[in-house]
């Protein structure tokens, strides 16, 4: 039996990881009231976590994901604004860095790819400057004179996703959101193909509207979901160092990419290293094996970093969807909304799944930027896919 003493919200946010914070937090502030609910006794404990915050669209574009370059240019330009009206709501500070990123090749081959790369994203209209070792270095003095080439993409920057949580949270509870966590989701309750709210795992059941679907990859033990209107959503292991110079900052003042890993400055000293990418199911297990790579790769390209000092091994949980790609918008259910399986990109795509959520919430149209993105396309027939095809 619900209790009745609870009232009935317009949104109830299924999970506190960065979508749904930012989902939460626009719901709350443009009118909607809203419950936000996280398993754990605080939010974005998980992926969020672990995530290192590249806002990295130019430089991780791949050339057969061209809707999901798109998501994420349109996320990444939304960022500045998002980030300064979110400073204006809290007095936290969201953690934003406007630092660059270089993407770099240590040897022939991968100076090779590398080029190959710059090719192929001119003819998506993706500028990125071609710098010789010598230019390179002297932008970044702490690169190895190994260096073969880099590419700089001088707007794709960095935020600190702990900081930009604590932020969300801190703006969703002044604008009058309610957050409960130690909250664990057990199903969504429905009658007659439409959401009535949450049951939770010690049974309390909570009256909502809309109920969003944003529990990162953890959404497919939810419950209350009919298979038919599910999104498949599984985890994918990214092991992840945290490293701090006492020294202070300077060792490297850009987002370094190589292949395959990253070296993420904080502009404090800090720097983030990751990460793995392992079909481990739900283990999150810091190997030596792992450490061990990520360091070797990295300390190849900038030998400063075996003076850090390691601060935080961690592993993290990424949702991934078959296509890599995240379910946004209205679900098959009325009342039912995804936003889930953001994959490698959810701290890149929270702006814009903040805003597309909204319109779904309130029964706007998501317009061609979602349309690629929609979550009944995992639920189509074969013979739909085989025509299609
Ligand atoms: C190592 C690593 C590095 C990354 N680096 C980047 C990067 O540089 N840039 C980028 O854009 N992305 C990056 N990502 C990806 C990014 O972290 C994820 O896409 C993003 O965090 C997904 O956010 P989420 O809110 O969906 O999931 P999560 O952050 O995992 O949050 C889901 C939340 O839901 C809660 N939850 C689950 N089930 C329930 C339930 N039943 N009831 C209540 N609560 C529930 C969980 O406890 C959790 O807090 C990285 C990920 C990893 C692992």
């Amino acid at each position: 039996m619900p209790h009745r003493s609870h009232p009935t919200f317009d949104v109830a946010v299924v999970g506190g990881g960065i979508i749904g914070l930012a989902v939460a937090w626009r719901a709350q502030q443009r009118g909607l009231s809203t419950l936000l609910l996280e398993r754990d006794a605080q939010v974005a404990q998980r992926a969020t976590h672990a995530a290192a915050g590249m806002l990295a669209p130019v430089s991780e574009a791949h050339v057969a994901e061209r809707e999901l370059l798109a998501l994420g240019l349109a996320s990444a330009a939304r960022y500045p604004d998002f980030v300064a009206e979110l400073e204006q709501a809290t007095p936290l500070p969201a953690g934003f860095l406007r630092c660059g990123t270089l993407a770099v090749a240590r040897d022939r081959d991968e100076a090779e790819a590398l080029d190959r790369e710059r090719v192929a994203r001119a003819e998506m209209g993706l500028a990125l400057e071609r710098l010789l070792p010598s230019e390179a270095r002297r932008r970044e003095p702490g690169l190895a004179p190994t260096l073969r080439l880099a590419l700089e993409a001088p707007d794709d920057h960095a935020v600190d996703p702990r900081t930009l949580a604590a932020a969300l949270a801190d703006a969703f509870q002044r604008a009058g959101g309610v957050l409960r966590t130690g909250a664990a989701v057990a199903n969504l309750t429905s009658s007659a193909d439409k959401v009535t709210g949450v049951e939770l795992e010690d049974r309390d059941q909570l009256l909502a509207e809309h109920v969003v679907v944003a529990a990162g990859a953890w959404t497919p033990r939810l419950g209350g979901i009919p298979d038919a209107a599910r999104v498949p959503v599984r985890p994918v292991k990214g092991q992840i160092l945290r490293l701090r110079d006492p020294a202070g900052p300077g060792l490297i003042t850009r987002v370094l990419r190589m292949d395959p890993g990253y070296l993420v400055p904080r502009g404090d000293g800090r720097y983030v290293l990751g990460a793995t990418m392992e079909d481990r199911g739900f283990e999150t297990d810091v190997t030596a094996g792992g450490v061990f790579e990520l360091l070797r790769d990295a300390t190849e390209l900038v030998p400063g970093i075996s003076e850090l000092v390691l601060e935080e091994l961690e592993a993290g949980l990424r949702p991934g969807t078959p296509d890599n790609a995240p379910a946004l918008g209205r679900g098959a259910l009325d009342g039912l909304h995804w936003a889930a399986g953001h994959f490698r990109n959810g701290i890149l795509l929270a702006p814009v799944t903040a805003d597309l959520l909204l319109a779904s919430l309130t029964g706007e149209p998501l317009g061609e930027l979602a349309a690629p993105f929609a979550p009944d396309r995992f639920t189509e027939t074969d013979t739909t896919k085989e025509i299609a095809a």
